[in-house]
Parts: structure tokens; C-alpha cells; sequence
């Protein structure tokens, strides 16, 4: 039994030492001894199952993300932002702003909300917790990732995952979350012509969203077998950049980040379409055609982040109307988060997602389970 800042006696919560994956300095990861997190008023204490890893964790051990770059994210950088775990133990949150959250209780599964809202702002008071000033975010700035055995959480900043909802699909959820608010932002409705342009994990999953919403939807990628995934998904056609009709969609979602892929979803969206820029292009979009725009009435719609979407987003996986098959290329233990980056980074992966399962023991450390685990090939 340990105590946290206010005296009070915390039963259940661990001590000690944990392991964590940290980005030690630029392309170079290490495995490091570190606290145990002390309990806090209203948090709970989580022990991760999956960690996904996306292009943002690539940016960080590159040192290109805007957070190493502004100082918000210095090393070492305990990485992990798309995650889900089992709650081990709950602080009391006594002392009221900070009550637990009643819903959550040791042993649930919980995927956390990667933003987590200061919950006093201006935009915090307004209801859009999304546009909130003072944000953290877990495993980007101000509080640590999920590669690690443990991660405190505000018990409030987490959603109670379905039983029939599988570890490899909960992981999805944080990306699945904005593109879904992408799509109730460009109004996606049934008989729209919807595009998605990506066959990444954020592609895949818009792909999917979009078929259920407009009724079908048309995919333009660059990588074969990105463009196979989006067929078996239902996407009724695809394109290589370029040969997608121009002027034609009612509502594309840019799901891909790169600069090319603006101009395209300008060249393929109808007039009067919408936008749902996902993908976030890591320098300027030059030659953008401002009066086009202006005289189509296109609206783009940045989309942030999908912070009130997690539960109908974990709705959705558990109704089948979204799924992770196909979409996991491997899962490794956190002392090997250098092969899960190559993995990562490797254009011959078979599947766009890569994993990290912190609960693994590392190896050599427990000889009974020291194999390493071969990546989990897709089913599809
Ligand atoms: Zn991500
Ligand atoms: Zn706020």
C-alpha cells in the first residue's frame, strides 16, 4: 500500500521500478529502468497491452515532431500514444476536481484519450474539449507515452473497452477517433461520392468508415498492397495519384499527409464538396489555387483530433463495422521497439500498423517466454 500527495493510503497500486521504451536521443531508442508513476487524486494506475506505433512516433525518433523541436518533448522520450491496457489500480479522488471517474474500476480494459483537456480553459467551459489551450498529450508532450509496463491516467480521460472488442482492435481506436470526427465534419452521408486518398493505417480506417457511411467509397494509394487491403475492405475502385476523375467527389478525406495529395483531393472534389484533411503535410502546400477553391465552394476541414468519438468508435469495432484485420503488420516486445521502427519504415510490410505488447518480458528475462514473437502475419 503506498501513498499519494495527499497522504491518502492507495491499496494495490505497485512500487518500484518499471521498464519503458524511450526515444534517447535522435534515431536512437533505449530501454530504460524507470518509477513506478505515485498514485495522484483521480488517476488510475494502467498496465499496457498494445501500443501502436504511427508516423508521429517515427517524427519523434527522427527529432522532426513540432514537440522536440518547440522543447515540449525532450529526451529521454517515453513514447506511445495509440494504446490499450488494464487498469491495476485506482487512486481515490478525494479531493474532488480530480474525483475517479466511477466508471472505472480495477481490472477493466481502457483505451486513454491521447489529448487529455485541462477541463478549466475557455474552449474546456464551452464544451469543446477538442480546441482545449492547455492540452497534454500522452506520449507527445506533458505526460508519458504508453511503451512502458505502466501509465498513470486521468481515470476521466479513459474509455471501458467491450469484451468483445480484441486488444489489436482497441489499439486502433485513438486513429479511428479522428477520422471519424473528419467525416461528421464533412457531413458524410449515404448517396455521397466519397474518396479516400491513403492506404495507411489512417486510409484503411477511413476507408472503412466511409463505406459504412456514403454506402460505397473509391481509394487512390501508391502502394499495391495498401490498394489490395482497401478492396477487401470495399472499396469499389482505385487509383494510382492522377487517374481518379477530376471534379467528382462529394467528400474526400486526405488521409495520406503528403504535400502531392492536397493537390489531388483539390483536383478530385466536386463543387460544393468537402475536405477532411487528416493527414498532417509536414511543410507548405505550394501552389494551392486559392480562387479555385473560393469558386467551387469547397470547405476544407482540418481535423485535430477525435477526443468525444472513442466510445462510438469502440461501438463500431464491436458491431463489426470496423475491423483490424488486415491491418497489424507485427507485434513486438518493448526491448525491441528498434525493429518495430524498421518494421515501421520498411515499404515491404504487409500491413501498415506496427505494435508494441509492453506486458511481453523482455528477453532472457524469463526463459519459459524469452522467444521472440514472430510479427502476426494477417489472416487476410
Ligand atoms: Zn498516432
Ligand atoms: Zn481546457
Amino acid at each position: 500500500m503506498t501513498r499519494d500527495s495527499t497522504g491518502e493510503r492507495t491499496a494495490g497500486w505497485p512500487t518500484g521500478t518499471m521498464r519503458a521504451a524511450a526515444v534517447a536521443s535522435p534515431h536512437t531508442t533505449r530501454l530504460l529502468e524507470m518509477p513506478i508513476p505515485d498514485p495522484a487524486p483521480g488517476e488510475v494506475l494502467v498496465a499496457p497491452l498494445r501500443v501502436g506505433l504511427c508516423g508521429t512516433d517515427l517524427e519523434l525518433l527522427h527529432g522532426t515532431a513540432t514537440y522536440v523541436r518547440d522543447g515540449r518533448a525532450p529526451y529521454p522520450h517515453v513514447f506511445g500514444h495509440e494504446w490499450v491496457g488494464r487498469v491495476v489500480a485506482v487512486a481515490p479522488g478525494a479531493t474532488g476536481a480530480g474525483a475517479a471517474d466511477a466508471r472505472i474500476a480495477v481490472g477493466d480494459r481502457v483505451v486513454g484519450h491521447t489529448m487529455i483537456s485541462c477541463g478549466d480553459c475557455r474552449a474546456c467551459h464551452r464544451g469543446r474539449r477538442n480546441e482545449c489551450g492547455r492540452l497534454r498529450e500522452v506520449g507527445l508532450y506533458g505526460q508519458q507515452g504508453a511503451a512502458a509496463q505502466y501509465l498513470r491516467m486521468p481515470a476521466h480521460a479513459l474509455s471501458v473497452v467491450p469484451e468483445d472488442v480484441t486488444d489489436e482492435a482497441a489499439m486502433l481506436v485513438e486513429p479511428a477517433v479522428t477520422v471519424l470526427e473528419g467525416l461528421r465534419r464533412a457531413h458524410c452521408a449515404p448517396g455521397d461520392r466519397a474518396l479516400v486518398i491513403g492506404t495507411g493505417t489512417i486510409g484503411l480506417l477511413a476507408v472503412q468508415l466511409t463505406a459504412g457511411l456514403a454506402g460505397s467509397v473509391e481509394v487512390v494509394g501508391v502502394d499495391d498492397s495498401g490498394l489490395a487491403t482497401a478492396r477487401r475492405m470495399g472499396a469499389r475502385r482505385t487509383f494510382r495519384p492522377g487517374e481518379a476523375p477530376a471534379g467528382h467527389y462529394d467528400v474526400v478525406v486526405e488521409a495520406s499527409g503528403a504535400t502531392s495529395a492536397f493537390h489531388e483531393a483539390l483536383r478530385t472534389t466536386a463543387v460544393g464538396g468537402r475536405i477532411a484533411a487528416v493527414g498532417v503535410a509536414s511543410e507548405a502546400v505550394d501552389g494551392v489555387d486559392l480562387g479555385d477553391l473560393v469558386l467551387r465552394g469547397i470547405t476544407v476541414h482540418g481535423i485535430r483530433h477525435g477526443l468525444d468519438q472513442y466510445d462510438r468508435v469502440l461501438k463500431l469495432f464491436g458491431d463489426g463495422a470496423l475491423t483490424a484485420d488486415g491491418m497489424i503488420a507485427g507485434v513486438l516486445r518493448l526491448d525491441q521497439a528498434d525493429e518495430a521502427f524498421r518494421l515501421l519504415q520498411d515499404s515491404g510490410r504487409t500491413a501498415p500498423k506496427v505494435a508494441l505488447d509492453p506486458s511481453a518480458p523482455a528477453d532472457g528475462e524469463d526463459g519459459s517466454r524469452s522467444e521472440p514473437r514472430a510479427p502476426a502475419r494477417s489472416a487476410a
